[in-house]
């Protein structure tokens, strides 16, 4: 491949080398440019000579300001700029971008689950619930032998899932904090995958009663200090569950509108290409969702906290935009309270993938949100019901991202750079690599290549076009991703902010 680097914005004053051996000094690119040292893939390289306090320019913002003056074809590494301050709350534009009305997309359409509360599954699974940690072994032992002695009967039941976690008693329940888990694990608990409707196991001693976990709903409650003892418990849990197999059994799918799905949408492992193919891809596949009437969430306060700027101008109104607002202020005050701030999110391999800061993290991450107005923000917590693109808020640790998406979420889309082969055992997960080379590398665990966009052999929109094609596949059951394949379930995580006693 001849030398290559990839220009987001047309104020730019760095690019990124897009070969995957990187560049060697002397390497002359199409536009005349040298390369005046070494650089490896996804890093950036100075298109023009730099003095010392100039701003480094990608996706036309600054990610920051130079220690000392550069020449053209150099590399600029996170150690060379200085931090810029996150956004100004008090200062943003509320909702003064105006949209026009998105084109409708009309006529797709994936066959699902229809539950009774009008919710829709794309997975037809037994759930098993359960209020806290203490009983999870247990739960994981009988959904094991459901699996393999009464599963195999009810060829139309997709599964069974424990739903098992690390909360419930031994925490301040009510602490304000405590909402935040109790209500991501009560809304989990009623998936549409699992019809709504789950087995619950308790202890019988904890602090998060089935009563707490589960206020508006009467569900069958097996609780362990009732019964005589573990086989006993065991038997009583698989008798129940065959009780509910027989019944998920019968049911069916059926063509459901393309605005049934509800698709989160997260990053992970994310390099500097992440903003320049998979995350735009995703993007555009969000727009055509939106389009199509359905929901897309994006998430993740720390890595949307210096591209806020950019995201208040787009909420449908002053109000969302408050919201807004008030979940950065709400994080930058839960961090400031132990001690960090948004910069403690870059991970080495964020940086070894050649995204020098957050805030460059941060604009990459944002293109997964599409083009559209934002026409709610949902608390840490909130069960999105609205239609339309949604900023969730959450914590950016994938697997606590991924908990509280996965209250309101029927599919979920990773994007990565560096590779993880993360999954959730209730929702299909697809997932999106930033680079070709880590597509090649991983050929069993990446669902869809993006980073054909950045040799020039995919459009954005060919590849956001492919996403949309292959989810309502997915959503219907005719193919499966990787990680459920491969039945990589990673465990779910709240995110609980109050104290544990
Ligand atoms: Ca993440």
């Amino acid at each position: 491949m001849n030398p290559l680097f990839v220009k987001v914005h047309g104020n730019d004053n760095v690019a990124i080398i897009v070969n995957p051996e990187g560049v060697a000094p002397g390497a002359r690119f199409a536009n005349g440019l040298t390369a005046a040292e070494a650089i490896p893939q996804s890093h950036k390289i100075t298109l023009t000579p730099l003095a010392a306090g100039a701003p480094i320019i990608r996706y036309g913002e600054v990610i920051g300001h130079l220690l000392s003056g550069v020449d053209a074809g150099r590399w600029i590494r996170e150690d060379l700029l200085t931090l810029p301050a996150a956004p100004l709350l008090d200062q943003l534009q509320l909702a003064t971008r105006k949209f026009a009305p998105p084109e409708p997309l009309i006529g797709y359409t994936f066959d699902g689950y229809r539950n009774a509360d009008g919710s829709v599954g794309t997975r037809n699974m037994l759930g098993i619930t359960t209020t806290v940690q203490c009983v999870a072994p247990t739960v994981e032992y009988a959904v094991r032998r459901i699996e393999a002695e009464i599963l195999p009967k009810y060829p139309n039941v997709d599964g069974v899932v424990a739903v098992t976690h690390s909360y419930g008693c031994g925490v301040a329940i009510d602490a304000p904090g405590a909402r935040i888990p109790i209500a991501t694990l009560g809304h989990i608990s009623r998936h549409a995958n699992i019809a709504g409707d789950p087995l619950v196991v308790s202890l019988g001693c904890e602090k998060m009663q089935p009563g707490r976990l589960l206020p508006f709903f009467e569900p069958n409650v097996i609780r362990l200090q009732d019964n005589r003892g573990f086989a006993a418990t065991v038997s009583a849990i698989c008798e129940q569950a065959e009780k509910r197999l027989v019944e998920l059994n019968k049911r069916r799918r059926a063509a459901v509108p393309a605005s049934e799905l509800n698709v989160g949408l997260q990053c992970g492992g994310s390099d500097a290409f992440s903003g320049v193919t998979c995350n735009p891809a995703v993007g555009f596949f969000a727009d055509l969702l939106v389009r199509a009437g359905g929901t897309i969430l994006f998430s993740e306060v720390t890595e949307v906290r210096d591209a806020v700027h950019l995201l208040t101008p787009r909420c449908a109104d002053e109000a969302t935009a408050r919201k807004l607002i008030a979940e950065m202020l709400w994080y930058d005050e839960y961090l400031a309270k132990g001690g960090a701030d948004r910069s403690a999110n870059t991970t080495p391999g964020n940086k070894r993938g050649g995204l020098a800061n957050i805030v460059e993290k941060a604009l990459g991450s944002v293109a997964k949100a599409g083009s559209g107005p934002i026409q709610h923000v949902a608390t840490h917590g909130e069960k999105v019901t609205a239609k339309g693109l949604v900023f969730a808020a959450t914590p950016a640790s994938d697997f606590i991202c991924g908990t509280q998406q996965l209250a309101s979420m029927n599919l979920h889309v990773f994007t990565t750079g560096e590779g993880t082969p993360y999954g959730l055992a209730m929702v299909p997960v697809a997932k999106v690599s930033s680079r070709t080379a880590l597509a090649e590398k991983w050929p069993d665990l990446i669902d869809i290549d993006a980073g054909t966009i950045a040799t020039g052999s995919q459009t954005i929109e060919e590849v956001g076009w492919q996403l949309f094609h292959y989810l309502l596949d997915v959503a219907s059951g005719r193919k499966k991703t990787w990680a459920e394949q491969w039945r990589l379930h990673n465990a779910l995580a709240p995110f609980n902010p109050g104290p544990v006693t």
